[in-house]
């Protein structure tokens, strides 16, 4: 496991030389509010020679801390009102970067308490930051054979919370390396064997549906995906089921979909003009579940089950595709027409959520998700913030709205879209021949309300329609779209992130 570890250091003598710290970063919003007086003398003695402390990340040489070296990294807007806890998540980034760059192995983060209740956990998401800038590509370490540029992280904290951020960040980890990686190393197949080797002995149940037939009985839709994939072994589709079941009487129960499109050609509406670079990141709602899920065993809960269903899945193209106004029979026994082929996430969803929904009528407290890559239309919506969107159960039990607000203090930040009537008026018996439509035929990005009315779809494709709020059983459901913030930076090249893993994580143990 590519993971540097996180180490509690309660003692504010670990600053100093000789206390096995080799640089001390300093991450705050202002030089007056750092609590070790010698830091703060430091920092403002060289402010007076170089006017950037205190506005940019600086390295200054400091005898008698630890390893000589003190990094000072401002946060910057942190009085903005409209600000969130990543201004300290993109200084701790800026400060652990300058402390690899300068050769420090095993630096100790010292993160100034802030005031303000936006920001109560901010020595926390400082440190998963840091973890988010270290991590390199799976290919990357295979072909170098190389380890984390350090050997841990020293957080001067409080209150203990290694335990907790070392959990979090094996299943982040986890999940950058299943989404990040190149669509042949990590086919479904290999993605299911990863998940397997990943959850070996953590006490997780994990079982893989790999039978051609089982996959077409029970996952038809996803299968009418995967089609023109079968020809190819290694291309294969898979279904991971894996399960956590906490100690003590099960209060509440979690159920998550996650979409796995191991590679999105379009299949026959094929993407075009180059817009098919950067689809191996397609499966980021399958990595971040299968990374909440490893963060899960680590943790170890008590008093919850989490369910999860991963469609893994190659969108290919081929002799065998399936092919736009095709009709086929979803598990939940609705007739699906085939809108647009690009439009397969949903297809993958729907048949994963049917089988959920049926564990979820005689589950305890049950909450339903589905957590994908799912639409341009949501990245053209909300740029890289995550999209909720509930069934109205969901709303009356303030699923979604709870959802946002730990998503904001954790850095992982949730925009919540309310699903409409007419979302279901766009894929409801649009031929009058009574079936539903899976999508439009056109690019989610300029169509009206492209990201909501998905939701709809699931909830009719996948049974939960017949569970709603004046049903015998309703059952709460919420999708996310994390097509915006499943990778930073560059939509190719960029890292992934593994959002909303943290956000689903306390939504789960809160
Ligand atoms: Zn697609």
């Amino acid at each position: 496991m590519f993971q540097v570890d996180l180490v509690d250091v309660q003692s504010d003598d670990a600053i100093f030389e000789g206390n096995g710290w080799d640089a001390v970063i300093v991450v705050a919003s202002d030089l007056d509010v750092i609590a070790q007086d010698e830091i703060k003398l430091l920092a403002n003695h060289a402010k007076q020679i170089d006017q950037r402390i205190g506005k940019t990340a600086t390295l200054l040489l400091a005898p008698g801390l630890a390893g000589g070296r003190l990094i000072v990294s401002p946060v910057l807007n942190a009085q903005n009102e409209y600000s969130d806890v990543t201004v300290f998540a993109k200084a701790a980034r800026e400060g652990i970067a300058i402390a690899k760059a300068a050769g420090a192995v095993k630096p100790l983060l010292v993160v100034s308490q802030h005031s303000d209740t936006r920001y109560q956990y901010a020595q926390q998401v400082s440190a998963l930051a840091c973890g988010q800038e270290l991590w390199q590509s799976l290919e990357y370490r295979e072909a170098e054979q190389t380890l984390p540029a350090m050997t841990a992280i020293g957080l001067l904290v409080t209150q203990s919370c290694s335990e907790l951020l070392n959990a979090v960040e094996a299943g982040k980890v986890l999940a950058r390396d299943l989404c990040g990686t190149e669509p042949e190393r990590m086919a479904a197949p290999a993605f299911a064997d990863y998940c397997v080797d990943a959850f070996n002995g953590s006490g997780l149940s994990v079982s893989v549906v790999d039978e051609q037939e089982e996959l077409e009985r029970d996952y038809p839709l996803l299968c009418a995906v995967g089609r023109a994939s079968f020809c190819v072994p290694r291309h294969q589709p898979r279904v991971v089921k894996v399960e956590y079941v906490g100690e003590g009487e099960i209060e509440k129960t979690f159920l998550f979909a996650g979409k796995g499109v191991i590679y999105d050609t379009g299949g026959a509406d094929i993407k075009v003009a180059g817009g098919m670079a950067g689809m191996s990141r397609d499966k980021g709602g399958a990595a971040a579940v299968a990374g909440l899920m490893k963060t899960l065993s680590l943790l170890k809960p008590k008093g919850i089950r989490v369910i999860a269903e991963l469609g893994l899945v190659r969108n290919s193209i081929g002799s065998d595709a399936f092919v736009p106004d095709e009709i086929i029979n979803s598990h939940a026994g609705v007739r699906v027409r085939i809108g647009n082929t690009d439009a397969e996430g949903r297809l993958v969803l729907a048949d994963l959520l049917s089988h959920l929904r049926i564990k979820a009528t005689s589950a305890v407290n049950p909450q339903l998700f589905s957590v994908a890559t799912l639409t341009g239309h949501v990245v053209r919506c909300y740029g890289g913030y995550t999209a909720v969107v509930e069934n109205a159960v969901s709303k009356a039990q303030g699923i979604g709205a709870g959802i946002a607000d730990v998503a904001e203090l954790w850095g992982e930040s949730v925009e919540l879209s309310r699903l409409r009537h007419d979302d279901f008026a766009k894929v409801n018996n649009i031929s009058g021949q009574g079936e539903l439509l899976s999508s439009n035929n056109g690019p989610s990005a300029i169509t009206a309300r492209g990201h909501q009315y998905p939701a709809a779809f699931l909830i009719n494709a996948s049974g939960l329609g017949d569970h709603g709020s004046h049903s015998a059983a309703p059952l709460p459901f919420a999708h996310i779209d994390i097509a915006g913030s499943a990778t930073e930076g560059h939509p190719l090249y960029g890292k992934p992130t593994a959002s909303p893993l943290v956000t689903l994580l306390h939504n789960a143990i809160k």
